[in-house]
């Protein structure tokens, strides 16, 4: 670096080594979903999701990973956190997860700020879910949700009853199966139950008829299993309702903590890691959905590195050196790239391509945030306008 080291009393404080410990923690638990993933690869021979797993051991090392003190925010308070230089994107990443986590409650909280319920209107936590398919794959059961949740939009019942919302899928891993399941934080007029769940277990039968399975519903009703309450702007949680809070942390459980990733097994994490392009898992719909667009531009640019990571689009390398085979136009995506070279030039392209950005962003950062001082795991001290 070529700014003088500055020490900051912050960096010792009690605030500060929790962050580090958060760093610490996602760093070590994306080495062991990425040591996880390498065998899964090896052992289904997928050079793809090996690449997938080189790539989530660069994200996480520790000269990429970072804590940082005196960040500030519009209203000029200062907070600490954690973070990395160059991301993977990878899905799997416990780094990439929690700043889309990040990035999808800033936008759900916007989106509901936007669109208050009108007369005869409330805040509901709608849950949908479906029924274990034991030979089903992790990435299967995501698709077939989906479509369900396609068909369920469509539906009279549906529209007439709910005007705008935020949709989270999520997943647990049971010994039957996966447990795929959608929750909803809608702003409604009533929602009959009954009506609701002869809607969905028609959807939910129609999504999985057309992968030419049919499924039954060990349920008393023989129909899916819905659930809606009310959530509550303040106050408690009661039976039948739920804080707003907490209804916006069931919406976005959907990104996974690395102990889910942990218990999938190997077959369909090589799925996962391999797949171009993953279901849509967060969605705002409806009325809200025109706000949430002008908040997504306005958040373009986000401080923890955030990108698109549902097709791994944002993998591109931006200097055409990296291969000799592609001489002008689009710039090849890591993805293709970790296909058609052998192993050590991967690996070489993959740390120069790391090393690069992870240098770019460190200067976007300290430019951005002129009062922070950024330190990685590794030690390096950064903050300031750097001269590069
Ligand atoms: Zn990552």
């Amino acid at each position: 670096m070529s700014a003088p080291i500055r020490t900051s009393a912050n960096l010792q404080a009690p605030a500060s080594r929790t962050v580090q410990s958060i760093a610490r923690s996602r760093s070590r638990r994306g080495v062991e979903v990425a040591d996880r993933l390498a065998s899964a690869a090896l052992a289904h021979d997928s050079k793809l999701a090996l690449a997938v797993s080189d790539m989530m051991r660069e994200c996480s090392s520790p000269a990429n990973v970072w804590t940082a003190s005196d960040l500030h925010n519009a209203d000029g308070e200062l907070f600490d956190g954690v973070g990395t230089f160059a991301s993977c994107g990878a899905r799997l990443c416990p780094s990439c997860s929690a700043a889309l986590r990040r990035r999808a409650r800033h936008r759900a909280r916007a989106a509901l700020a936007s669109c208050p319920p009108l007369a005869g209107e409330y805040a509901r936590l709608v849950t949908l879910t479906m029924p274990t398919v034991a030979d089903a794959s992790l990435l299967e059961t995501m698709h077939v949700i989906q479509s369900a949740w396609s068909l369920l939009r469509k539906r009279k019942f549906w529209r007439e009853s709910v005007r705008a919302g935020i949709k989270g899928v999520e997943f647990t891993v049971t010994s039957l199966g996966y447990h795929t399941h959608i929750h909803v934080l809608a702003i409604s007029r009533w929602i009959a139950h009954a009506g609701l769940r002869s809607e969905w277990t028609h959807c939910v039968r129609a999504a999985w008829g057309a992968r030419g399975r049919e499924i039954a519903f060990n349920t008393p009703t023989g129909e899916a299993i819905v659930d809606v309450r009310l959530v509550r702007a303040k106050g408690g949680a009661s039976y039948a309702s739920i804080t707003q809070e907490s209804a916006l942390q069931e919406v976005l459980k959907y990104i996974c903590k690395p102990d889910a990733w942990l218990k999938v097994p190997d077959a369909h994490l090589v799925e996962v890691a391999e797949v171009a392009r993953y279901p849509r898992l967060f969605e705002v719909f409806g009325a809200m959905r025109a706000s949430h667009e002008t908040e997504r531009a306005s958040d373009a640019e986000t401080f923890l590195d955030t990108t698109c990571l549902s097709d791994g689009a944002q993998l591109l390398i931006p200097y055409s050196e990296s291969s000799p085979t592609v001489a002008r136009g689009r710039p090849p995506s890591l993805r293709s790239l970790a296909l058609t070279s052998d192993r050590a030039a991967w690996l070489e392209t993959l740390a120069r391509h790391f090393a690069k950005r992870r240098a770019y962003r460190r200067g976007v950062l300290c430019a951005r945030y002129s009062f922070a001082i950024f330190q990685s795991l590794a030690g390096d001290v950064s903050f300031g306008v750097e001269s590069r």
